[in-house]
């Protein structure tokens, strides 16, 4: 048996279509997604709240305290989506509401879920500053940093790296230099999906993709892969 998780993806609402979902991480966009988020949390979807660098125009001006009490209120909630996209506008401002959100999630021990597009570079060095007060563990979806450095980054950030079905599809030689360097224990599959009705295919391909790479049998892996969620989950 295959067990489906899903690492990421922006699913805030739930019907019952799923039943083969093993467990999802459900990331916010915009902070009106917080409140349904909040909602869905359980343990088998396990929900980030955060402000998304593309989506950082419709913030509220007291934005950080509202995050702040509402992770307060909900213990096993974690903080995400949030990170840097050189291809978005600001990079300025979007460095200033990164850098907040990973105070935040030090001082209430949660991990923290990365977009990054092109700043893996400045990233690293805002987490090289935060030194001993960095959060506790950093999931970065759709990992599409540098092969080299990912044992480091693991050693050093208590580190998963999360791929989707994009990236299998491209194919390209970084990606699966990525994905064979990723350990075994470290590895997520994702669908970045907002509805369910794509969300096992994206899944499905993903795995047999990484199967592929790995040279590891499809069930093997999906059962490794539900142990990594659940160690980043269940704490
Ligand atoms: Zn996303």
């Amino acid at each position: 048996m295959i067990k489906y998780t899903d690492s990421h993806c922006h699913i805030i609402t739930l019907s019952a279509h799923t039943p083969m979902i093993f467990g999802r991480i459900c990331n916010a966009k915009y902070e009106s997604d917080w409140e349904k988020l909040t909602q869905i949390a359980s343990d088998k979807n396990f929900v980030c709240l955060g402000l998304h660098p593309w989506f950082l125009d419709g913030r509220s001006n007291d934005w950080d305290k509202k995050l702040y009490t509402t992770l307060m209120h909900n213990p096993k909630i974690a903080v995400g989506e949030i990170g840097l996209d050189k291809h978005h506008p600001d990079m300025q401002t979007q460095q200033d509401v990164f850098i907040t959100q990973l105070r935040i999630a030090y001082e209430l021990s949660r991990p923290v879920h990365i977009h990054c597009v092109g700043a893996w570079e400045r990233i690293t060095g805002i987490f090289k500053r935060f030194g001993k007060t960095m959060p506790r563990m950093v999931i970065a979806h759709s990992f599409n940093g540098d092969a080299e450095k990912i044992s480091q980054m693991i050693e050093k950030y208590n580190m998963y790296f999360s791929y989707s079905g994009k990236q299998i599809a491209r194919g390209d030689r970084k990606t699966i230099e990525r994905i064979q360097m990723t350990p075994l224990d470290r590895i997520l599959v994702e669908s970045d999906t907002d509805t369910e009705s794509n969300e096992i295919s994206e899944l499905d391909t993903t795995l047999r993709g990484i199967g592929d790479i790995k040279n590891i049998p499809v069930t093997d892996l999906s059962e490794q892969i539900y142990q990594n969620f659940q160690r980043i989950t269940q704490k």
